[in-house]
C-alpha cells in the first residue's frame, strides 16, 4: 500500500482512491469507480486498510471464477443473500439473469434483517462466520425453517466449532471462500476441502517451522494487471493438507490458523517464545465443554484478556477459573510463567473482523 501509486498500472493515486472509498462507506453508496476501475477497501486486521482495484475485465474473470468454484452453475434461478461490511461493484457484477443478489448492510443490526431474509427464501447465504453464527442463532431461537442450499463463509477464518454449529442449524454444506485484497485464493470443493486456486495463482510456500506444517503463501496472480500482485507474501498461517479425492490437483489447505500478527510472543529469560494461535485454541476448547464462544487477546507483555461465553451464565466464574489454569499450565510447558489472564466482557462489533486469537501488543514478526 505504501507504494500504491507506482505499483498500480492504471495511473491512480492512493489519496484520491481512499477519499472516494471512504466517502462511499460513509454514504453507503457502494459504486465508486474511477475510469471504469472499481475500488474496494479491505479491513486489514493489522489496522492498515488495503485497496483493491479491479478493471471490468478482471471483474468478469472474478465473476467467472466465483460462479464456477463457489456458487456452481445451474440453469435454475437462485437468490443469494449477501451480508457484507461494504458492498463492492465486484459483487454487483455477479448479477445475472439466473442469479439475484440481495445485499444486507452490517451497519444495521442483524435482528432487523432477519424478517426480510426469511421472506426472501434465499438459496445461498453469504457472510462472515460471526455474522452467519448470529443469523443461525436467530433461526434457532425463532424456530425459522432454513431454505438455504449452501452457506458461503467469507472474510474471516471459519472456526471448526462454528462450522459444525452452522451445519447443525442450516443443514446444508458450509463452504469457505478464502479471499483477501490480494485475490481469490481458495475455495471449498465438492468434497469439502479447501483448495488453492493454483490454476491462475502461483503460490510458493514459505515454511515457518522446521516440521514444515505451517507456511506463509507467497502469491503471484497471473490474471491481475491493474494492481499487479507479484511474489507477495501474505502473513496468514496455512497448514497444508493431503491430496483430495475430488480430482483437483491443487494444494489442499487443511487449515487457516490465523495471521502471523496474531501469534503470541513472550520473552522469558531474554529468549523469545512463540505460541501459535492453535495452541491457545486447543487449550481453551479442551479446558471445558461448556464454552460456547471465546476470544483471547494479548494486550501487553504479560496479559491475556479473555472473553468467554457459556450456556449457563452462572457457571462462567468456575469455567473461567479452569480455562485460566489450563492456559497458564500450557504456557509454562513452553517455559513461559507469570502471565496474567483477565476476564473481560466484550460485545462483538459486527463491523469489525472477528478474531478469536489476537495479538494487540506486538506486531513485529
Ligand atoms: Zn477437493
Amino acid at each position: 500500500m505504501e507504494n500504491f501509486d507506482s505499483i498500480n498500472t492504471v495511473g491512480l493515486k492512493k489519496e484520491e482512491v481512499l477519499n472516494l472509498a471512504f466517502e462511499s462507506e460513509k454514504t453507503r453508496d457502494f459504486s465508486p469507480s474511477i475510469n471504469n476501475i472499481s475500488i474496494g477497501l479491505s479491513s486489514g486486521t493489522s489496522g492498515n486498510r488495503g485497496i483493491f482495484l479491479t478493471s471490468k475485465k478482471e471483474q468478469a474473470i472474478w465473476v467467472g471464477a466465483i460462479l464456477d468454484r463457489v456458487i456452481g452453475f445451474s440453469f435454475r434461478r437462485r437468490k443469494i443473500a449477501f451480508f457484507l461490511r461494504a458492498n463492492n461493484n465486484l459483487y454487483e457484477a455477479a448479477k445475472t439473469g439466473l442469479l439475484s443478489f440481495t445485499f444486507f448492510d452490517l451497519k444495521t443490526p442483524i435482528e432487523q434483517h432477519i424478517k426480510i431474509l426469511k421472506e426472501l427464501k434465499a438459496d445461498i447465504l453469504v457472510g462472515q462466520p460471526s455474522v452467519l453464527v448470529a443469523i443461525a442463532k436467530n433461526y434457532q431461537s425463532e424456530k425459522i425453517k432454513p431454505t438455504f442450499d449452501k452457506i458461503i463463509s467469507v472474510a474471516e477464518v471459519l472456526e471448526d466449532d462454528h462450522k459444525e454449529f452452522l451445519r447443525s442449524i442450516f443443514n446444508c454444506p458450509i463452504n469457505q471462500v478464502y479471499q483477501c485484497t490480494e485475490g481469490f485464493l481458495a475455495y471449498t470443493c465438492k468434497h469439502g476441502q479447501l483448495h488453492l486456486n493454483e490454476d491462475w495463482l502461483e503460490i510458493e510456500k514459505k515454511y515457518l517451522d522446521s516440521e514444515k506444517t505451517r507456511f506463509h503463501p507467497v502469491i503471484t496472480d497471473y490474471l491481475r494487471s491493474s494492481q499487479p500482485i507479484v511474489r507477495y507474501e501474505l502473513n496468514d498461517i496455512l497448514h497444508e493438507g493431503t491430496t483430495c479425492s475430488c480430482g483437483a490437483r491443487s494444494t489442499v489447505i487443511r487449515k487457516i490458523e490465523g495471521r502471523s500478527d496474531d501469534v503470541f510472543r513472550f520473552f522469558q529469560n531474554e529468549k523469545e517464545v512463540i505460541i501459535y494461535p492453535d495452541f491457545i485454541r486447543r487449550t481453551i476448547i479442551l479446558a471445558s465443554g461448556k464454552i460456547t464462544n471465546y476470544t483471547a487477546t494479548l494486550t501487553d507483555e504479560r496479559t491475556i484478556c479473555m472473553y468467554l461465553e457459556v450456556e449457563e451464565t452462572s457457571e462462567l466464574p468456575a469455567v473461567f477459573k479452569v480455562v485460566k489454569f489450563e492456559i497458564q499450565r500450557m504456557l509454562s510447558e513452553f517455559g513461559v510463567d507469570d502471565i496474567d489472564i483477565v476476564k473481560i466482557d466484550k460485545k462483538q462489533d459486527p463491523m469489525t473482523k472477528f478474531t478469536r486469537i489476537k495479538n494487540e501488543y506486538s506486531k513485529s514478526i
